[in-house]
């Protein structure tokens, strides 16, 4: 190949950028130029692009978000949608495609590559929910974004004896909740994947009071079901029983931003050197992860199949930890 593309696409998060600079130094390393597309699928569409050489990369490391920007492209899904992307990369010379992205973001890349055109996937995203790696770029950081507030939250928490909700990222997946919780020394989560009725929230805030307890953190992942609010609603009609004054934290998106760790950094610079390297290299319709300390590839189709479980057993020990 003598011309590769790359994209970051989805929702956004710390890494994206030392990722995009290890594909594109990977690449002209291996005697390929490369072009960056803007804003995801949509800038595939429209043709948005920038030729990418190795000064054009320096200085983003410790960036956050994306310097190419990123979007959620609606025509993607559609072939019409798809074709004109093919389009653009055939306009461009590019004969691969890097995709940094999601779950969403690797569907529509196993589209493309079903199309016919050359596509390497590299997963992004900060619900770590992408089966064929056991952490996807972004996550990292943002936990230890998590982890300040919540150790934060928990000075002016213990300062006026309050119980605080805090709820974290993750529309579909418990992960960063389930996680965060764990490292910080949260009284209860409340993630999608594990039923949890709001006595039993009301249960463990009375608890912790009784047994003389400064403060009760619960950390609450935004698609718990029945939410956030609804909870925070019915323990404050209860507040005499409780003992605790209820308050609640919206974290949003200060997960998505930030410089990236050192870990991220590094495992964006692995994978994004490795998707360059499999594209190069003929492996195609794949997606380059980190299993068990090691760099794995994984067909797309298995990647995308379904969206990876939160690990049972973290659970249990967040059950444990709760106490
Ligand atoms: P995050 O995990 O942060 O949400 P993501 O990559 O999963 O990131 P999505 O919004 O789900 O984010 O997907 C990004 C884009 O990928 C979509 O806007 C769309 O353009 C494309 N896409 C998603 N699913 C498909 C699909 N089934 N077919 C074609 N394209 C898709």
């Amino acid at each position: 190949m003598k011309r590769i593309a790359v994209l970051t696409s989805g929702g956004d998060g710390p890494g994206l950028n030392p990722c995009i600079r290890a594909a594109t130094r990977m690449a002209i390393h291996l005697g390929t130029e490369v072009v960056g597309i803007r804003r995801g699928f949509t800038g595939l569409i429209a043709c948005d692009a920038v030729d990418l050489d190795l000064r054009a990369v320096g200085g983003i490391m410790g960036r956050g978000g994306t310097f190419l920007g990123t979007a959620r492209c609606p025509e993607f899904y559609t072939e019409k949608g798809r074709r004109e992307a093919l389009r653009t990369l055939n306009r461009l010379g590019a004969e691969g495609l890097v995709v940094i992205g999601g779950n969403g973001s690797l569907t529509g890349s196993l589209e493309l590559h079903r199309l016919g055109f050359p596509v390497v996937g590299v997963p992004a995203t900060i619900d770590n929910d992408v089966n064929g790696t056991d952490i996807a770029i972004g996550v990292d950081t943002a936990l230890n974004t998590i982890l300040d507030a919540i150790d934060r939250i928990k000075d002016t928490a213990s300062s006026h004896q309050r119980a605080f909700f805090i709820e974290t990222m993750g529309r579909n997946s418990g992960y960063l909740a389930l996680v965060s919780g764990l490292a910080g020394g949260a009284e209860l989560v409340l993630i999608p994947e594990v039923e949890t009725s709001m006595e039993k929230v009301a249960h463990t805030i009375e608890d912790a009071y009784v047994r003389g307890k400064a403060h009760c953190i619960i950390i609450v992942a935004e698609g718990w079901k029945p939410g956030t609010q609804a909870v925070v609603d019915y323990l404050r009609e209860r507040q005499e029983e409780l003992g605790f004054e209820i308050r609640l934290t919206v974290l949003g998106h200060i997960q998505r931003g930030g410089s990236p760790s050192a870990f991220d950094r590094l495992l964006a610079t692995r994978l994004g050197a490795a998707a360059a390297e499999a594209l190069l290299g003929g492996e195609h319709g794949v997606m380059v992860g980190w299993v068990a300390s090691r760099l794995a590839v994984t067909p797309l189709e298995e990647a995308v199949a379904f969206q990876k479980e939160v690990n049972l057993e973290l659970c249990r020990l967040a059950a444990i930890m709760e106490r």
